[in-house]
């Protein structure tokens, strides 16, 4: 709970111990008491909507209508975002989204893992903007973690519906992931996704700024009510495809597209165009992301299917 009688913005870095890294934020503290909401952007660095929404969510947001704080680390990958890599650092080729709660005296990704979640203690939620990757076709789509406090889940589940993305999944969680960490901590957490193919598109940020706006009003942090929660039926089945063999990668399939157990979800060539694997669809469900890249290396993620 955050109270104070001044609202106030301010901007600054988090400094990434024994690194050169800083990570851009904003502290907005309104004059109403009311719960601390973290909002980062950009773990992953080619997911510009998230980045574009997360600042300027931070530059528009008036402190005198909001109660309690909200703090927002526009950009926690740097190293990432301007080597313009897909999924990890430069620095150290790991997955931020991977290795939380991190670890101060480890590699520079498992640091900056570790001062994001030391702003994590001072929150009572947390979003998460996230979005395709530079090679990544998506549908929008919000994950929380089924981890945790059954009311965890639940109030995390309630910050999914109000965020108003219409496809909501409760997911059993990729360790290391943002949203599971915070759940195992007790803090309910959304990870929020809008955006693709290393596009700053407007749609997408606009989604993500309604998100924050209605995650705002549903928190009761700004006066104003919130648009009815999103009712559609949870997704907890979500199955990722990952690439039989290396090559080159053609898609048969599109986000938000429906599929059925066993379609074609793709074929790998070989340089001379030969058909070396076909990949099936794995369950019936919707396509919530494809890649987009011809290039394919074994073990990479191709799509995923997500089911009631
Ligand atoms: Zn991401």
């Amino acid at each position: 709970m955050s109270v104070s009688t001044v609202s106030t913005k301010q901007r600054g870095f988090l400094a990434v111990p024994g690194t050169d890294i800083q990570l851009p934020y904003t502290d907005i503290r309104g004059t109403g008491s009311g719960p601390t909401l973290l909002i980062t952007g950009g773990v992953h660095g080619g997911e510009y909507p998230g980045i574009e929404s997360a600042i300027r969510f931070a530059t528009s947001l008036d402190p005198s209508r909001l109660n309690g704080r909200v703090k927002v680390i526009h950009m926690t990958n740097p190293p990432a975002f301007y080597a313009k890599r897909q999924y990890v650092s430069p620095l150290d080729e790991k997955n931020l989204n991977r290795v939380f709660p991190g670890n101060m005296t480890g590699t520079p990704t498992e640091r900056v893992a570790a001062v994001i979640i030391e702003a994590l203690r001072e929150a009572d939620f947390w979003v998460d903007l996230h979005g395709g990757d530079i090679h990544e076709a998506l549908v929008p789509f919000t994950i929380f973690s089924d981890r945790g406090p059954q009311e965890v889940v639940h109030q995390a589940e309630a910050m999914a519906r109000a965020y108003g993305i219409s496809h909501i999944l409760r997911s059993s969680s990729i360790a290391g992931g943002s949203y599971a960490t915070a759940a195992e901590m007790g803090i309910p957490a959304i990870l929020t996704e809008s955006g693709q193919v290393g596009q700053l598109e407007e749609t997408a940020v606009t989604i993500h700024l309604n998100g924050l706006e209605q995650l705002l009003r549903h928190l009761g942090m700004v006066p104003q009510s919130p648009v009815p929660p999103v009712g559609a039926p949870l997704l907890t089945q979500f199955i990722w495809v990952s690439a039989p063999s290396t090559g080159l990668y053609y898609s048969a399939l599109k986000p938000g597209q429906h599929v059925r157990q066993g379609e074609t979800g793709g074929v790998v060539k070989d340089v001379f165009g030969d058909i070396i694997s076909h990949v099936p669809v794995p369950q019936d469900g919707v396509v919530l992301f494809t890649v987009t890249s011809l290039a394919i290396n074994t073990g990479e993620p191709l799509f995923a299917v997500a089911a009631p």
